[in-house]
């Protein structure tokens, strides 16, 4: 409404004018507005509420090449998130090429500049502590932008089922998962039940990292890694923590029977869906949205982390997490 718009402009301009600034982002439907932004906030990194319901201030790109990783669907403008997400990335796909035979990580969704719901997909990937990884080994050459839109990854099920297909499942696979369970920042790794079910008929010796490997529906093409709350992100809202169970037990039976797949029921009565406004999600998010973003996609794209630091090297004061290195012409 028109005259609310004035008065809001009206009490912005008093607010800024006795120095409170900024306090009222127009209120939207939160995919929208948070869709619609191309770049990050600057400034310290910080998640804001839940994996499903907030945002991310100072995201970093993950580069879209490395030696040992290509971001896939580029349009999407997903390979954002925390820092340590980032650098966690670029650790996981350097040891799994050296130690674990799987030659290098196509990575898909991350997160949007600064988080929040998205448009098309996920629910959760709001705060910039997970991310998605194909279960399809990186090929030697590189994608095109127009085969990184298009190449399918390729489902680990045989057919129709719940079964994983043997013949597509390799111990690469399951390394590459125990790799990336074995981080201690990362907390939960979902996959569909059918994969967790072949590790648990399969994993030999230590099945202690398979408690963070959470069956879900999806993710037989890809799996989804989330790490904790990062230091410094004081809004950061923790999911439970994990037991120690190995999770190949009555939980994971449960999901072979019908109950998880069959179709909720029709509503009686006829039932709008709710639409997640901004003014939902956590305070920070309006600002966070509002806050300045840099010059350039360069100024805010992770480093290629050449010294070998690793994301277990980052000290835990937030001041200290390396800012991207500019990868500027000049070197
Ligand atoms: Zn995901």
């Amino acid at each position: 409404m028109k005259s609310r718009s004035l008065m809001r402009l009206a009490l912005a301009a008093l607010l800024s004018f006795s120095g409170v600034a900024n306090v009222f982002a127009e209120d939207g439907p939160a995919k929208q507005l948070f869709g619609a932004a191309r770049l990050p906030s600057l400034g310290v990194p910080q998640s804001a509420g839940f994996y499903a319901k907030g945002c991310l201030a100072g995201g970093v790109a993950l580069p879209v090449d490395g030696p040992t990783w290509q971001v896939m669907r580029l349009s999407r403008n997903r390979n954002w998130g925390h820092p340590r997400m980032i650098a966690l990335l670029e650790r996981l796909s350097r040891d799994a090429s050296a130690k674990d035979g799987w030659p290098g990580l196509l990575v898909g969704d991350i997160s949007q500049p600064r988080g929040g719901p998205m448009l098309t997909g996920h629910a959760s990937h709001q705060v910039g502590l997970d991310a998605d990884i194909w279960l399809t080994p990186m090929p030697k050459a590189r994608f095109n932008t127009d085969q990184r839109e298009k190449v399918e990854a390729k489902s680990m099920l045989k057919g129709d089922t719940l079964y994983v297909d043997p013949n597509k499942w390799t111990p690469a696979h399951a390394a590459l998962l125990k790799r990336a369970a074995g981080y201690p920042e990362v907390e939960r790794i979902f996959v569909h039940p059918g994969i967790k079910k072949k590790l648990c008929e399969t994993v030999q010796g230590d099945r202690s990292w398979m408690a963070k490997i959470r069956p879900y529906w999806g993710h037989f093409y890809h799996f989804h890694v989330r790490i904790k709350c990062q230091p410094g992100s004081p809004n950061c809202k923790p999911q439970e923590p994990i037991g120690t169970s190995d999770g190949c037990d009555k939980s994971l039976a449960w999901w072979f029977t019908d109950e998880p797949w069959r179709k909720a029921p029709e509503p009686t009565k006829p039932v709008k869906p709710r639409i997640t406004m901004l003014s939902d999600l956590p305070k920070a998010c309006a600002q966070i949205l509002d806050a300045p973003g840099p010059q350039s996609i360069d100024q805010v794209t992770y480093g290629l982390d050449a010294n070998g630091a690793s994301v277990s090297d980052l000290p835990d004061e937030p001041v200290a997490i390396p800012l991207p290195k500019q990868r500027a012409k000049a070197n």
